[in-house]
């Protein structure tokens, strides 16, 4: 495969950057909302937003299972923020009625690095990424509380897991579509691409 088909959950947040970052890394992006759409894809972005509203209406919306069992089957699934949330098998303080998709043997803490006015940015270096540290976006961001033995820790901020990978599945607490560099969604699009 040469040019992967990845997708962009688009129920909520920040799904227009994603796949503006998707295409300058090579993928052809387009958002997914229904679960046809989501058989097409190779790979799927779980963007920023609001976690318990994403996943309500990844209910509503009929995804939640096939979610599920696209991921379980290997499908590369890249999370950020509020994405790392749904990616993660456990979630330490959830709001009542939310459910995570899972796929990463981690717990999660929201909100960890504070509230909206408290977002940051700040020089992050992951694992796998040549050429300096990333500019970290962290907006109301979560951060890893713990992995378990199968996921790899790939960035930390502050002495805080902010970015993990298990398999096909990546996650990262802050946001790099926010930015113009796009080296985390060429890592993740090479990622589909190995899969393939
Ligand atoms: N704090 C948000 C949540 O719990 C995530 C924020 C974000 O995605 N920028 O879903």
């Amino acid at each position: 495969m040469t040019t992967p088909l990845i997708g962009v959950l688009a129920l909520q947040g920040d799904v227009r950057e994603h796949l503006i970052a998707l295409a300058a890394a090579d993928a052809v992006a387009r958002p997914v909302r229904r679960p046809e759409e989501l058989a097409e894809v190779d790979g799927l972005v779980i963007p920023g937003g609001e976690s318990t509203t994403i996943s309500k209406l990844a209910e509503l919306f009929g995804l939640m299972e096939p979610l599920r069992e696209r991921i379980a089957a290997g499908m590369p699934v890249y999370g950020t923020c509020a994405g790392l949330i749904m990616l993660a098998d456990k979630i330490l303080d959830p709001r009542s009625g939310q459910e995570t998709l899972g796929g990463i043997d981690m717990i999660v803490r929201r909100n960890a690095f504070g509230r909206q006015n408290e977002s940051f940015e700040a020089a992050v270096e992951v694992a796998g990424i040549d050429g300096g540290p990333v500019e970290g976006v962290f907006i109301r961001a979560p951060w890893v509380e713990s992995v378990g033995a199968r996921a790899e820790v790939v960035a930390e901020h502050d002495g805080h897991i902010v970015a993990v990978r298990q398999d096909n599945a990546l996650a990262t607490s802050f946001h790099p579509e926010l930015t113009g560099d796009h080296r985390v969604h060429a890592l993740f699009v090479d990622m589909v691409r190995a899969a393939a």
